[in-house]
């Protein structure tokens, strides 16, 4: 008998690029998707921001974004 190999996990994390504050207790960042420039400054601080990787939730396929 067969059953599904298919998850239904509801959150999906992925290892994603990001910007991430320089200033350590800044905990402002931003997901690289979300922007194009090489030199973004921290929504938060205003410091500037270096890449990075977070494991953060996979945006499921939908027009909704926030
Ligand atoms: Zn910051």
């Amino acid at each position: 008998m067969y059953y599904s190999k298919r998850n239904q996990e509801p959150s999906v994390q992925e290892q994603t690029e990001v910007w991430e504050c320089t200033i350590e207790e800044c905990k402002g960042w931003m997901r690289k998707d979300f922007s194009y420039d090489n030199h973004q400054k921290c929504p938060l601080c205003g410091n500037h921001m270096r890449a990075g990787e977070r494991l953060i939730d996979k945006i499921p396929l939908n027009p909704h974004r926030r």
